[in-house]
């Protein structure tokens, strides 16, 4: 808390949202455009040889990966590791790196600072994709110009220090490269040429559009959801629930619920397991014991959110209860 000159007292997060400006000096990363827009070209090709082209053991293969990958960076990366929203012993630690190497959305430990920036400071140019500077900025641009200066100043103040401890999470920051060559491109390419005789070319391609398919699924949580969609908890928040994204996402989609309780676990209120496969994922691992800890809000909780702060004239009948 601060006191401003005019005797206000003002939050930390007031006084994030009022530092807003752009006018910085926006640098494109060419290696970054370059990179991005083959992968978003060599992925519409691997879609085009997915319909035309591909053995359907390729097919399965890749989905399968689409579906891993995804759930290391929601369940992974997203709940656990940022939020700290359930608990995870080694062997599902470890399984959900691999999964998040698969991603390839940067390492473990440098997607949750930015994310934990994104939630501290939402909305301001220390946000690193900040809705706020438009659709584009929020979805991919934010990854083709240099970072603004308040991402990093105001990022020093985050606290990693739980990552550092993590041995898993450790292991993957300094071996990164590798593992990316190997668990993202070079293993999800060969597997199907060694298996079942699949092209080269086409494998290669199948993989790229599995990441591209990947990487977008997790921007529209940053663009879509902080746009459109519904405000039922707190409509003072730029984040919305928004049934496409969570569908997209394996449930990160009602992400207006999540910046009001981003503790929860389930980063939603119902229970649809169709549409939150992420939370189907963590309560599997907690009946094999390798999940624990789960920390959900209350009906209660929600209700008084919903009355309070809510746009929901109508609130959901189960907040009623
Ligand atoms: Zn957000
Ligand atoms: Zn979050």
């Amino acid at each position: 808390m601060y006191a401003t000159k005019f005797g206000k007292i003002m939050s930390d997060e007031v006084l994030a949202k009022k530092s807003y400006k752009t006018d910085y000096e926006r640098k494109i990363v060419w290696k970054s455009v370059i990179n991005l827009t083959y992968i978003h070209l060599a992925g519409i090709y691997g879609l085009y040889m997915a319909f035309f082209q591909a053995k359907y053991q390729s097919l399965i293969w890749s989905f399968a990966s689409l579906v891993v990958a995804g759930l290391g960076v929601t369940a992974g990366t997203h709940r656990l590791w940022a939020h700290r929203s359930y608990e995870a012993k080694w062997p599902m630690r470890f399984i959900l790196m691999i999964f998040q190497t698969i991603a390839f959305q940067d390492s473990i430990y440098q997607w949750v600072r930015d994310h934990r920036v994104h939630h501290k400071f939402t909305d301001t140019d220390a946000d690193p994709y900040s809705a706020r500077r438009g659709f584009f900025f929020s979805h991919v641009g934010w990854l083709l110009i240099r970072k603004h200066p308040d991402v990093a100043s105001k990022g020093a103040t985050i606290d990693c220090s739980d990552l550092e401890q993590d041995p898993i999470v450790v292991f993957q920051k300094k071996w990164y490269t590798y593992l990316v060559a190997l668990c993202c491109f070079i293993i999800p390419t060969l597997v199907p040429w060694w298996a079942w005789n699949e092209s080269l070319w086409c494998s290669w391609h199948l993989v790229i559009c599995r990441y591209c398919i990947n990487l977008n699924g997790t921007w529209s949580v940053n663009s879509v959801a902080h746009m459109w969609g519904m405000k039922p908890y707190d409509k003072s928040l730029s984040s919305t629930d928004n049934t496409g994204v969570a569908i997209l996402t394996f449930g990160e989609g009602w992400h207006n619920y999540h910046h009001a309780f981003p503790w929860d676990y389930k980063t939603g209120e119902l229970g649809n397991y169709g549409l939150n496969i992420t939370t189907a994922f963590i309560d599997f691992c907690a009946y094999l014991d390798l999940a624990y800890d789960l920390k959900t809000a209350s009906a209660d909780i929600i209700r008084k959110r919903v009355l309070r702060s809510g746009k929901r004239r109508d609130p959901h009948p189960s907040v009623l209860l």
